[in-house]
C-alpha cells in the first residue's frame, strides 16, 4: 500500500514536473534562457547543488553551455567543457547514449577529478547525468552534482533523463534559431560589407573599408591586408588597423611564410583561436612590433581565380565562432573584387587622363569626329590653327575646313575600317581668309566606347613654300639654258665641218663637247617636258615612228659611257621592227635615262640589256642591268620627283628627276613603266607603249 501510494505520488510528482517543464519551455526562445531554466527546474526537482548543460552540435562539438553553481549562473570556459566532455562523465553519457548515477565521485573512474573533489573538499561527492536526445539525435548532456556521498538515487537518475527528455526538443530549436540567427546575422554583415566595399572606386579607399568592414564584423582587436607584389611574389602589409599599424604597413612575408603565407599559397582560409600553439605562426612580426597574438582568421583574397592578396583579424572581442571563416572568406572575395575593380577603373582613367594631356599638348592640331564628320572634340592647338574657337568648331563638320580626299578615304571612310591611319594632302579653309597646306592624318579611334575618327593636320605650307621655290628654280634655268645651248651646238656643228678631218685629237675634243652639250640639252628638254607634262598638257608630235630607230639613237648616245665602265650592252631589237605612235624625241630620251641610270647605278664590267618586242597589243622595251638592284620598298618611290633609293645608290650624283620624267612621259603615251628588281642582282625597267595603226 505504501509503496504504491510512493509511486503513484511519484508519477503524479513526475506528471507534474513535465507538465512545468514543458510551460516553462515553450515560451522561452533564445538557447541560453532555455539553458538556464532548464537547469533551474532540475536543480530545484532533483535537489542538486551544482549543474552543467552542454549543447553539441550534429558533430559532437559544444556550441553552448549553462552553469550553475551554488545557485548562480558562471561563465562557461571552453577549455574545461572539452576535458569534461572528453574524458569526465558527460563524456561517457555523450559516448554510450545513457544515463548515469556516480553515487561516490571518489572511486567512479568516469569523474575526472579536480583539486577540489578531494574527500575533505566542498566539491561534487554525488552526480546524475542524462544525454538530451531528439529520435537518435544527440543535442546535449546534462550533469548534476551534489556535495554529499550517495545523495542521488536511481530514481533521481530516471527524474533527470525524464527531464531531459523534455527539455530535449526546446533546447534543439533554440540550438536551431540560434544557429540561424547567427547565420543570418554573418549574411546580414556580408550584405552591408559588400554595399560599403563597392561603394567606392578610390583604391585606397576601397581597402579602408575592406579593414572596417572585417573589423566591424569581428570587433577585432587588428585587422591587416596584405597584397600580392607581382614582381617578387611577396605578401606586403597594404593596410591595417590596430596599434601596430605603422610598425607593420609595408613589411613583407615571403610566399609560404607564417600563417598569411600559408593562406596565400594554399588559397585556403584558417581560424586559430590560439596561434601561438600553431607551426606555422610567424613569431618573429609579434617579437618585432611587441603585438601579442592570440586568435588569428586569415582569408585569400581572390581575384578572376587568382589570389592576390589575404586578409587577417586578429584577438576578436569573442571568440571566433564556428561560421567565422565563412564571413571572413566572404569579405575576401569581396575585397578581390572591389579591389581588382578599383585598379582597373585607375588604370582607364590614368589612360584616359594620358590621352587627354596628350591629345592637349599636342603640337598639332587634332579633331575628333563622329562617322559623318561632325567635330565632337578638339584640341587648344586646333583652336589656333583654324582660328575659330572650341564652341564654333563643335558645331562645324570636318568638311567645312578641309576638302577630304575621297579618293583616299573612301565611301563613307570604308578606307579605314582597317587599323593602319591614312594621309593625304589638303588645304585647311581657317577662319576668314586663312588657307594653309595641310598634310591630313585619319586613323579610326574608340573615345568612351564610341567609333570616332580622328584627325591630325600638319601645316605643311613651309614645304610647299620649298617646293615651289624649287620648281620655280629649275624652270628658270632650263628656259634660260635652251637658246644659248642650242647656239653652242650649231656653232660646234659649224666647226666640225670646219676643221681639217685628219685630226684625231682635235675630232676626240669635239666630241666630247658635243655629247656633253647634248646632255645637257636632253636635260633641259625633259625637265621642260616634265614641267608641261605635270601641268596636264598633252603631248602633241605624236607620230608613228620606227622603234628600232629610236632604241639605236639611244644606245648611241650611251655607248661611250658604257665603253669606259667597260659594260658591254647587249641589244634584242624586234624583228620586224615595230612602228610606235610617239613623240620620238622624247621617248628617245626616256630610253637614254634608263640606260645611263643602269651604267650610273652598276658596278664596271657588269652587263646591260636593251629589248622590245610586242606584248599584249603594245610594244614593249626593257632596260636590264645586273647591278645593285633597289631595295623593295623604294620600287615605287623612285618615280617620284626628288626622290632617290636609300641604299645602292652609291657615291653617284642625281637628283632623283629622271624616272619622273620616264613616268609622265610613258604614261602622256598611254603607256605604263614599272621595275623588277633585287638586291645585288639588278634592275629591269619595262614599259609599254601604243602601236601606230596599220
Ligand atoms: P637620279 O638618278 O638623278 O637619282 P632617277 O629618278 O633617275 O634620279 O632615279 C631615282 C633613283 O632610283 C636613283 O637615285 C637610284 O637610287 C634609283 N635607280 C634608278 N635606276 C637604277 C638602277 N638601274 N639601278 C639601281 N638603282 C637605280
Amino acid at each position: 500500500m505504501t509503496d504504491q501510494l510512493t509511486e503513484s505520488s511519484g508519477t503524479l510528482a513526475s506528471l507534474r514536473l513535465i507538465y512545468e517543464i514543458s510551460r516553462e519551455l515553450a515560451t522561452a526562445i533564445d538557447l541560453r534562457t532555455v539553458l538556464t531554466r532548464v537547469l533551474f527546474l532540475s536543480l530545484r526537482n532533483v535537489q542538486g547543488s551544482s549543474g552543467a548543460v552542454i549543447v553539441l552540435d550534429d558533430n559532437g562539438e559544444p556550441v553552448d553551455s549553462a552553469i550553475i553553481h551554488a545557485g548562480s549562473v558562471q561563465n562557461p570556459n571552453t577549455q574545461r567543457l572539452r576535458t569534461t566532455l572528453d574524458g569526465g562523465l558527460a563524456g561517457w553519457v555523450v559516448r554510450t547514449r545513457q544515463s548515469a548515477l556516480v553515487t561516490d565521485t571518489s572511486n567512479d573512474e568516469r569523474w575526472i577529478k579536480r583539486q577540489y573533489d578531494g574527500e575533505a573538499d566542498s566539491g561534487p561527492k554525488s552526480s546524475v547525468s542524462a544525454p538530451l536526445m531528439v529520435r537518435d539525435r544527440l543535442v546535449g548532456v546534462i550533469t548534476l552534482t551534489h556535495p554529499q556521498k550517495d545523495f542521488f538515487t536511481t530514481e533521481h537518475q530516471a527524474l533527470i533523463q525524464a527531464i531531459a527528455d523534455q527539455a530535449a526538443i526546446a533546447v534543439l530549436n533554440a540550438r536551431l534559431l540560434d544557429e540561424s540567427n547567427r547565420k543570418a546575422a554573418a549574411m546580414t554583415a556580408l550584405a552591408q560589407s559588400a554595399a560599403s566595399i563597392n561603394a567606392t572606386l578610390d583604391p585606397e579607399e576601397v581597402l579602408q573599408r575592406i579593414l572596417e568592414q572585417t573589423s566591424e564584423v569581428f570587433k577585432a582587436e587588428a585587422v591587416s591586408l596584405l597584397l600580392v607584389d607581382p614582381v617578387t611574389n611577396d605578401l606586403v602589409f597594404r593596410a591595417a588597423t590596430g596599434t601596430k599599424r605603422n610598425e607593420i604597413l609595408g613589411k613583407r612575408l615571403a610566399m609560404g611564410q607564417g600563417v598569411v603565407g600559408w593562406v596565400a599559397e594554399k588559397g585556403e582560409g584558417v581560424v586559430l583561436q590560439d596561434a601561438i600553439k600553431d607551426e606555422r605562426f610567424f613569431a618573429e612580426m609579434d617579437k618585432n612590433t611587441g603585438y601579442k597574438t592570440r586568435a588569428l582568421a586569415a582569408a585569400p583574397i581572390r581575384a578572376k581565380g587568382q589570389i592576390i592578396g589575404v586578409l587577417e583579424a586578429l584577438n576578436p572581442a569573442k571568440p571566433f565562432q564556428s561560421d567565422a571563416l565563412t564571413v571572413l572568406e566572404g569579405i575576401g572575395s569581396l575585397a578581390g573584387t572591389a579591389i581588382d575593380h578599383a585598379q582597373l577603373f585607375n588604370q582607364v582613367a590614368a589612360a584616359r587622363t594620358r590621352y587627354l594631356e596628350l591629345f592637349e599638348d599636342s603640337i598639332d592640331p587634332i579633331f575628333i569626329t563622329d562617322q559623318d564628320g561632325r567635330i565632337v572634340e578638339s584640341n587648344r592647338r586646333a583652336e589656333l590653327f583654324t582660328g575659330f574657337n572650341g564652341a564654333s568648331l563643335h558645331k562645324m563638320n570636318i568638311y567645312q575646313l578641309h576638302k577630304v580626299d575621297l579618293k583616299a578615304v573612301g565611301e563613307d571612310f570604308a578606307a579605314l575600317r582597317g587599323v593602319e591611319p591614312l594621309m593625304y594632302e589638303s588645304r585647311l579653309q581657317g577662319s576668314g581668309e586663312k588657307e594653309i597646306d595641310i598634310e591630313v592624318h585619319i586613323r579610326n579611334v574608340t573615345i568612351d566606347g564610341a567609333d570616332r575618327l580622328q584627325w591630325l593636320m600638319r601645316d605643311i605650307s613651309e614645304r610647299k613654300e620649298l617646293d615651289k621655290l624649287r620648281d620655280d628654280l629649275m624652270s628658270m634655268i632650263y628656259h634660260d639654258l635652251r637658246s644659248p645651248l642650242s647656239n653652242v651646238i650649231s656653232s660646234l656643228d659649224l666647226i666640225a665641218a670646219m676643221l681639217p678631218q685628219d685630226d684625231a685629237n682635235l675630232k676626240s675634243l669635239l666630241e666630247i663637247a658635243v655629247r656633253s652639250t647634248e646632255r645637257v640639252q636632253r636635260l633641259a628638254a625633259s625637265l621642260l617636258d616634265t614641267a608641261r607634262l605635270e601641268a596636264g598638257q598633252r603631248i602633241g608630235n605624236q607620230v608613228p615612228s620606227s622603234l628600232n630607230a629610236i632604241l639605236l639613237e639611244a644606245v648611241d648616245a650611251v655607248a661611250h659611257s658604257a665603253e669606259s665602265k667597260q659594260m658591254p650592252l647587249g641589244t634584242a631589237y624586234p624583228k620586224p621592227d615595230l612602228t610606235v605612235k610617239v613623240d620620238a624625241d622624247m621617248i628617245r630620251r626616256v630610253v637614254i635615262n634608263l640606260l645611263e641610270n643602269a651604267v650610273k647605278y652598276s658596278p664596271e664590267g657588269t652587263q646591260l640589256t636593251l629589248g622590245a618586242a610586242e606584248v599584249d597589243g603594245m610594244a614593249q622595251v626593257w632596260v636590264a642591268d645586273t647591278g645593285k638592284g633597289i631595295p623593295e620598298e623604294d620600287q615605287s618611290r623612285i618615280f617620284e620627283k626628288y626622290t632617290r633609293a636609300r641604299i645602292g645608290t652609291g657615291t653617284a650624283k642625281g637628283l632623283g628627276l629622271g624616272l619622273a620624267f620616264c613616268k609622265l612621259a610613258v604614261e602622256g603615251h598611254g603607256g605604263k613603266i614599272w621595275v623588277k628588281s633585287e638586291l645585288e642582282k639588278g634592275s629591269t625597267f619595262t614599259f609599254t607603249l601604243p602601236l601606230a595603226a596599220e
